[in-house]
């Protein structure tokens, strides 16, 4: 059944308000980076831990103490820095890359400018690098100093949107961001919608698991038409 938009609207606020009472509001930003730096982080955490992005990240930073120096590194170098995160070995030259184009297009390397342009044209700007999608520049703008507007759409928090039903699962990762971002409310603090990539990203860790969510102990299950098909199939067995 398709929900219709001004639903949808509600539905998302309904859930951001019961999920931000479990895992909270006003959630402190778990990094104070530049945006360049943040951008860097980014790239090395695609599909990788936490913990391993953020060990290479400290390597980077320990091993060669600037992007300079990252960028003019023997390409080996870098990718031995990073060997905790996965697929070193693309990772590496990609971060060059990204790092000598950021060089050529401004005279130098770092991404300060950004501050002064709007989100959209930032997240735009941003998103002609190489590697560089809406969850990377939306990363970039929220999770920088910059603590601009912006809403990052990770794994979790896509999988429990698309089994409440507020988007389908067609659409992909990277074209939800924009979908999902429409539907806060317009009036939404850059904090606000910080806050709803946590809590729909931590509900996905704890309890809307990827096999075997938690139902049945779910804030959301009335609301949820995934949840009540799941529980309902298990009723049916037991009978
Ligand atoms: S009811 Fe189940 S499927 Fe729906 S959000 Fe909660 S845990 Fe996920």
């Amino acid at each position: 059944m398709t929900i219709a938009t001004a639903d949808k609207r509600a539905l998302v606020l309904e859930v951001h308000h019961r999920l931000s009472k479990i895992y909270g509001n006003q959630i402190k930003y778990f990094h104070d980076l530049d945006p360049l730096s943040e951008l860097v982080s980014a790239l090395l955490s695609h599909r990788t831990k936490n913990s391993n992005s953020g060990k290479a990240f400290d390597n980077l930073v320990d091993q060669f103490g600037s992007w300079e120096k990252v960028r003019d590194a023997p390409v080996e170098a870098v990718q031995e820095a990073i060997t905790p995160c996965t697929w070193p070995e693309q990772k590496a030259p990609r971060i060059q890359q990204v790092l000598r184009i950021i060089t050529e297009l401004r005279g130098s390397l770092q991404l300060d400018f950004l501050a002064d342009m709007d989100v959209a044209a930032a997240r735009a700007w941003l998103e002609e690098l190489p590697g560089v999608g809406p969850k990377t520049s939306a990363a970039v703008i929220s999770f920088s100093l910059l603590r601009g507007k912006a809403l990052p759409v990770d794994s979790h928090h896509f999988r429990v949107a698309v089994r409440l039903g507020i988007i389908e699962a067609k659409i992909g990762e990277a074209r939800s961001h924009k979908v999902l971002e429409d539907l806060l409310p317009p009036g939404f603090t850059a904090q606000e919608v910080y806050d709803n990539h946590q809590v729909m990203m931590r509900h996905g860790q704890k309890v809307c698991f990827h096999y075997n969510p938690n139902c049945k102990e779910c804030v959301l299950l009335d609301l949820c038409p995934t949840g009540k098909g799941i529980l309902d199939k298990k009723a049916g067995k037991n009978h």
